[in-house]
Formats: C-alpha cells, structure tokens, sequence
C-alpha cells in the first residue's frame, strides 16, 4: 500500500525503512525491501509490522546504496513472506501498489514461454513482463515503456534492475507516486509524507507518467512515452 525507491550516497536499507514507517497510515499486513549487492538484487521481506521487516534486516544486513521498499495490502494472494514484495526475477525486482487486472492471461503468456512464477500475487507478473523485454534485447528503460501498456489496472510501480547502480525507474497509473530531489540522492514515494525526511522538493508524476531517475537526472514521460516536465514543488509535508 506504500512505495519507496531511493539512490543514495550511501546504504539506503535504513532510509527506505524509514520512509515505510511514515506510510504506516495507509495499513498494510507485509513488507519488504530490495537492494543492489555488488550488482546483483537481494531482498529482505517479512509478515506483519515493519518491526518484523527490521529484525530480519538486523539479522541480515543490506548495504546496497540503492534500492526499493514496499508496504502490502494484499489483494492478490495471501499476506505471506513468498507474496510480499519486492517481486524480483535475476535481472529486475518491482513494488507495485494497486491491481493488475489482466494478470492471469500475462502470466499464462509468460509462463509458455518459460517464465517460473513463485507467487500468487498479480503483482509478480510484472517483474517477469519487463524481464521478457529484456531478454529482447531492450535497455531497461525501453524494456519498462513496452511493458506499461500491456498492463490493465491500476499500479504506482518502481523498478530496480541488476547491474545497474545509478537507476531507478517509477510509474503510475490510478495510484499516486511522487519524486523528491535529493543532493546527490533521489527518491520516489507515495506521497510527499514518505520523503520528507529527506528532501521538501518534490514533483508529482500526472496520471500515466513514468519518470527515469539516476542520482543527478529526472526525466519524465508520459503515457505515450514522450518526454514531458513536471513541475518542482516545495513540500508541505514536515519531517
Ligand atoms: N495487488 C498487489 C498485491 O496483492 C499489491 C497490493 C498493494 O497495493 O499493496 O500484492
């Protein structure tokens, strides 16, 4: 029910917690994080309260210094480790609030040409829907502009991709995200509330966007994949 997505300076694992806890409001029943480990995606996710997500990261650290969280409410699939996101495949993991409607015929089309799904959330097939793209050949950015208009629903998504330690890629459509602007960070969050511990500038995505972000560029799009800008604003949410 919440999204964070942060490239720090540094290890984000704790930042991203931190931005969960200020998500709480909107109810969830699982959590998750995933970080870059040398390049490669690790996840850390857990049942119940944050609290139980920070145990598990105490136990087994992350020092990525980019990564993305998520807060469930689950629709899709019972509120267990195995479905709470991140959904992740070797190359790419995602975080997804909201529905994906047309999931089942995705997975079924996925799963002929080899995809091993390991949940039954709706959400997971999109990890493996960009990772199809990738394997085509396209760069991860190509590989999210194909996929978004394949999915029926309504989604706030953020994207992490293997080997790839200066990217991060968010959209939405009928569900908020916003991006905060960071000095040598960037975020992406549900709202303003999740980023105010870092940052008070922000711009909100317009129905449809999907925005392109490494540590020291934003670009945004819209949904028919043209660069577009949106407008940086002063936060009013207080940290
Ligand atoms: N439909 C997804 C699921 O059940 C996402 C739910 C949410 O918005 O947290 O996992």
């Amino acid at each position: 029910c919440g999204i964070v997505g942060i490239l720090g300076a540094g290890p984000v694992a704790d930042q991203i917690v931190e931005a969960l806890k200020r998500l709480e409001y909107r109810g969830y029943d699982s959590a998750g994080i995933a970080t870059l480990e040398d390049g490669a995606l690790e996840r850390r996710r857990a049942p119940g309260k944050l609290k139980n997500l920070e145990v598990r990261l105490s136990n087994q650290p992350l020092r990525g210094a980019i990564g993305i969280g998520h807060t469930r409410w689950a629709t899709h699939g019972k509120p267990t480790e195995t479905n709470a996101h991140p959904h992740a495949t070797p190359r790419v993991a995602i975080v997804h609030n909201g529905i994906i409607e047309n999931f089942r015929e995705l997975r079924a089309e996925l799963a002929a040409q080899g995809h091993d799904f390991a949940t039954e959330t709706d959400s997971e097939v999109v990890a493996h829907l960009v990772t199809a793209e990738l394997d085509a050949g396209k760069a991860p950015a190509e590989a999210v502009a194909a996929a978004l208009p394949r999915l029926h629903g309504a989604f706030a998504l953020a994207f992490l991709f293997a080997g790839e330690t200066d990217l991060l890629i968010g959209a939405r459509r009928g569900a908020p995200l916003a991006m905060g602007y960071g000095d040598g960070e960037m975020y992406l969050g549900s709202d303003a509330l999740a980023l105010a511990p870092f940052t008070d500038e922000i711009s909100y995505l317009d129905d449809g966007d999907w925005v392109v972000l490494t540590r020291q560029s934003v670009e945004f799009y819209d949904e028919r994949n043209r660069r577009v800008s949106r407008p940086k604003q002063k936060s009013l949410a207080s940290a």
